[in-house]
C-alpha cells in the first residue's frame, strides 16, 4: 500500500533510486552520468573508506566521523543514515536545491532508510527500487565484485532481504538486467514534472 499523496506523482524532478547491494545502482547512476548530464547526481558524504577507482566528490565526500557530525548538526543534511550497521551516509542538502532551482532533475542513490527519509522530507519525490532479476543473480553480482569479504557479504545480504521486504513502499520498481534500459526507465520518471 502507499499513501493517498504519492498515487498523484507519476513523476518528479527529484527520483530516489534505492536498491540492494550490489544490484547494481552505481551502474545505474554511472550510465545517467554518462548519458543524461542535466541530471544533478547527488554525491554523498559517507565514512567509510574509498573502493578503488572511487574518487572524493565524485562517487562520495569520504569524510571522518567528526566532520560528520559537523555536517549534521550544522543542518546541512537532507536525510542521514548508518548503512548496513556500519558506516554512516547523508546526502547533502544545498546542491539539490540549487539544482530544483535551476530546473534540473535530480538523482539520489540511497539506501531504504534514505528513501523514507526523503518521502517524509519531499513528498514529491519519486522513489524507485532497483531489482535483481533473481536473488541468485544478486548474490553472483556480490560476490563477482569482489570489494567486500565474506562476513561483510553476510551482512549485507542480510539487509539485503530486509530490503527487498519493502520493495512495495515504492512507487515504482525496475528491473535491472540490462544497465541502460534500466537507466531509461529511471530518467524516464523525471520526463514530466508534475511542478
Ligand atoms: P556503498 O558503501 O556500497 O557505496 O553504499 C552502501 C549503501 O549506502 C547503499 O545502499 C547506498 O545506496 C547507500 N547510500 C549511499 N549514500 C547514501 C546517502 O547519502 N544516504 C543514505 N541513506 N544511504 C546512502
Amino acid at each position: 500500500h502507499r499513501p493517498p499523496s504519492l498515487a498523484r506523482s507519476r513523476s518528479s524532478r527529484l527520483v530516489v533510486l534505492a536498491g540492494p547491494t550490489a544490484v547494481g545502482k552505481g551502474a545505474v547512476s554511472g550510465y545517467i552520468r554518462e548519458n543524461y548530464p542535466d541530471v544533478l547526481l547527488s554525491v554523498s558524504a559517507t565514512t567509510r573508506k574509498p573502493r578503488p577507482g572511487e574518487v572524493d566528490g565524485v562517487n562520495y565526500f569520504f569524510v571522518s566521523d567528526e566532520e560528520f557530525d559537523r555536517l549534521e548538526a550544522s543542518g546541512q543534511m537532507l536525510e542521514t543514515a548508518t548503512v548496513h550497521n556500519a558506516y554512516r551516509y547523508g546526502t547533502p542538502r544545498a546542491p539539490i536545491d540549487a539544482a530544483i532551482a535551476e530546473g534540473r532533475s535530480v538523482l539520489l542513490e540511497i539506501d531504504l532508510q534514505g528513501a523514507r527519509s526523503v518521502r517524509r522530507a519531499m513528498p514529491d519525490a519519486v522513489l524507485v527500487f532497483l531489482l535483481p532479476p533473481t536473488w541468485e543473480e544478486l548474490v553472483r553480482r556480490l560476490i563477482g565484485r569482489g570489494t567486500e569479504d565474506a562476513a561483510e557479504q553476510a551482512r549485507r545480504l542480510e539487509t539485503a532481504k530486509i530490503e527487498l521486504a519493502a520493495q512495495d513502499e515504492f512507487d515504482y520498481r525496475v528491473v535491472n538486467a540490462e544497465v541502460g534500459q534500466a537507466a531509461r526507465e529511471v530518467v524516464d520518471l523525471m520526463g514530466f514534472p508534475t511542478h
